[in-house]
């Protein structure tokens, strides 16, 4: 495993890391996902990312669960959370300062440390000023319940704002973005965050690499049973198939074949290949996927310049 840089700041990210939306709770359960997580620990990964939102909060309960059972050195690992989806009544959700900072202290119970690594807006809030959150969120790594804020999903132009913000008020602006990027999802990646990071060099924690599972070639003959699109209260990621052309899928299988690797392992390390990437969060819903998620790490300098470009022709 190789550990990369978050961006400009000192704390140093395993390429590779493991998170729990739709799994933990869903489909894995204090067994299984112990298992998961150990394994995705002894390969070398650091960081393990959840949300208040994930599961209703029962996500983070069942991962602090682990972490106490795992024993694992407090310096030897980094746990994140999210605010924004934190209840139905109008002060539990969004990015006022009531909120971030009662989010944060039930992000602390529910895990069960002292302090989060990373702590991450999850969404931007329209109904709340960008100055009100960086406060907040200042305050919070003042007070050393965080060690370093992020935003998920915002527009160039927010990050942008949280940043004047910041510099006007002397106040600690965002370390990281999480954005979803993958084959299918490049766009703002690629393009509208071009200046950001060349101007503020955040770090990014990207989701979803196999857009859900699409990228792995399970859904080429239509949804299986055993997966997520059939997870109760998830089917609506099955729209995600509707603009999908399958035949591009499909030959993404066989580049891999040639290059003697999965096709989830091709998805990845197409990801890993852009520098701007700090760590892939992997979702996986048994070891076996983890373990065959993992092993793309060793197959790094097969995926050639040339495969690169195959994959930016057929996409
Ligand atoms: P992926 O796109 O990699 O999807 C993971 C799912 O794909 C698995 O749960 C499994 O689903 C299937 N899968 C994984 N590996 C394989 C394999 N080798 N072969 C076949 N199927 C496979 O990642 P996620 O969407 O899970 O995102 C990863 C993490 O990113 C999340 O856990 C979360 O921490 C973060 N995230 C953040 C968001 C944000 O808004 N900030 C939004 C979404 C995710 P199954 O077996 O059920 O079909």
């Amino acid at each position: 495993m190789e550990y990369r840089n978050l961006g400009k700041s000192g704390l140093k990210v395993s390429e590779l890391s493991f998170g729990s939306w739709v799994t933990f709770v869903n489909q894995l359960n204090q067994k299984s996902a112990k298992e998961c997580m150990a394994m995705a620990y002894d390969y070398g990964v650091n960081f393990f990312d959840n949300a208040e939102a994930y599961a209703s909060g029962k996500s983070e309960v069942l991962m602090g669960k682990i972490l106490k059972q795992l024993k694992w050195g407090r310096d030897t690992y980094i746990v994140s959370s999210k605010v924004f989806w934190g209840g139905e009544l109008p002060t539990q959700k969004g990015l006022s300062k009531k909120h971030i900072h009662d989010a944060c202290d039930a992000a602390l119970k529910r895990l069960q440390v002292d302090y989060l690594d990373l702590f991450f807006c999850h969404r931007p809030d329209p109904e709340t000023p960008i100055l009100e959150s960086v406060y907040a969120m200042n305050d919070l790594i003042t007070q050393g319940k965080i060690m370093y804020w992020g935003t998920s999903e915002w527009s160039a132009n927010e990050i942008k704002e949280a940043f004047k913000c910041a510099e006007k008020y002397n106040l600690r602006g965002p370390s990281m973005e999480q954005p979803q990027y993958n084959i299918l999802h490049r766009e703002r990646f690629e393009k509208e965050y071009k200046s950001i990071f060349k101007k503020y060099k955040i770090g990014s924690t990207i989701w979803s690499p196999l857009a859900s599972g699409i990228l792995s070639g399970k859904y080429n003959n239509g949804i299986p049973k055993k997966s997520r699109f059939t997870v109760k209260g998830y089917e609506w990621l099955a729209d995600g198939m509707k603009d999908l052309n399958l035949k591009r899928i499909k030959k993404l299988g066989d580049i891999a074949h040639s290059l003697g690797i999965s096709q989830s392992q091709l998805a990845i390390l197409w990801c890993l290949k852009n520098k701007n990437v700090s760590t892939i969060i992997l979702g996986a819903s048994n070891t076996k996927q983890l373990k065959e998620n993992l092993e793309s790490i060793n197959h790094y300098e097969k995926v050639s310049k040339s495969a690169m470009t195959k994959i930016d022709k057929l996409f």
